[in-house]
């Protein structure tokens, strides 16, 4: 990686070759009358601020599916924004420039990757992919509003983790903004379920998620983990979680035009019951840990933090969408509020750290 800075904005570039990807969109529903209400009755002591960058940064990366090199550029924004893609390498009458808001009810395909596509009229070709790493590492860092330019279909994949996103944002800074922090409190459990994998949206005093993932290989076996969301927590413990795949499905993704810029640099493979990559894992129970950075990706197309308990038994962007649209056309089922969880409250020191991360791994070192 190499950084250097150029007018305000910090360049970060990380070389990199492309691997495995998934991104997962959720919408935001504002209840008008619900916000209001819940904002003039929380108390301002028991708020927090929105928060934004405190100047653009960029970086570049390979596409996972493109092969190709792309340069994407963080910027600030007002606050009650959001976060929002936008296509730098589109002329205007293709969708170039205008806002893809980073929702779930915008969500497109979620087979390799969540992605987003701009509402009306471009919604076919200005579409953004693999948007979850990113959106993981939003989350975790606190961001409530930024403005993302992105000169190809995809946001890099960079080393297939989010750690690269979060310290692009920690070189960027946080800036605290002059309006309340709006989350999505769960009032009562919503779940989805399929055939052999499930979600559930449950209701908790803070942001817990706990993920269990079981796969035939032994290099994976059977993984849990339980988090309760919170600086540090995330970035020490969830960031670095690289994206995976097995290498028996490359020859098939490829014919279909995929993963063109997968490799070891950016994925972990799994060829039979054996890790393919010569450096080894990062946690023995990585893989589990990459899934529920991918939940926390998916979770915050919802549009604002959650609080809340996730739970995820074989879950993936797809399930996770579904369960994020099926919160969001039950009114009953939350609230929009500036009262912030009481873990947010609490220092770092109290929130955060090691101790907040419980796992049982079955995967070898
Ligand atoms: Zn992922």
């Amino acid at each position: 990686m190499s950084v250097h800075i150029e007018g305000d904005c910090f360049i970060v570039t990380f070389h990199n070759n492309v691997t495995h990807n998934s991104v997962t969109v959720t919408d935001v529903k504002t209840s008008a009358a619900a916000q209001d209400t819940k904002a003039q009755r929380a108390s301002m002591a028991k708020s927090k601020p929105q928060q934004t960058l405190k100047t653009s940064i960029s970086c570049a990366g390979v596409g996972l599916h493109t092969g190709t090199m792309v340069n994407m550029t963080m910027h600030p924004a007002a606050p009650n924004t959001g976060i929002i893609f936008r296509r730098t390498d589109l002329d205007v009458s293709q969708g170039g420039g205008a806002d893809i808001k980073a929702y779930a009810l915008g969500v497109g395909d979620t087979q390799l990757g969540t992605t987003i596509c701009a509402e009306g009229e471009h919604a076919a070709k200005a579409t953004i992919s693999t948007i979850e790493h990113v959106m993981a590492a939003l989350a975790g860092c606190s961001i409530d509003n930024a403005i993302i330019d992105v000169d190809a279909p995809e946001v890099p994949v960079m080393d297939g983790s989010s750690a690269p996103f979060v310290r692009l944002i920690e070189c960027a800074g946080v800036e605290q903004q002059g309006a309340p922090r709006r989350y999505i409190r769960i009032l009562r459990p919503v779940e989805i379920r399929g055939e052999d994998k499930h979600a559930v949206l449950e209701p908790h005093d803070g942001f817990a998620l706990h993920f269990e993932i079981d796969f035939p290989s032994a290099a994976i076996g059977r993984q849990e983990i339980a988090i309760e969301m919170g600086d540090p927590c995330f970035k020490d413990d969830i960031a670095a979680a690289r994206t995976f795949g097995f290498v028996k499905d490359v020859e098939m993704l490829r014919s279909m035009g995929l993963a063109r810029g997968a490799s070891l640099e950016n994925t972990v493979a799994i060829d039979g019951d054996t890790v393919v990559n010569d450096d080894g894992l990062r946690f023995k129970d990585e893989f589990v840990r990459h899934k529920l950075l991918d939940a926390v990706g998916d979770l915050y197309l919802i549009g604002a933090p959650i609080i809340g308990r996730y739970r995820g038994v074989r879950s993936g962007h797809a399930l996770n969408n579904q369960l994020v649209r099926a919160l969001l056309a039950d009114p009953d089922a939350y609230e929009i509020t500036t009262e912030a969880p009481s873990t947010e409250l609490r220092t770092a020191h109290q929130a955060g750290g090691a101790a907040a991360v419980a796992s049982v791994a079955a995967a070898p070192a």
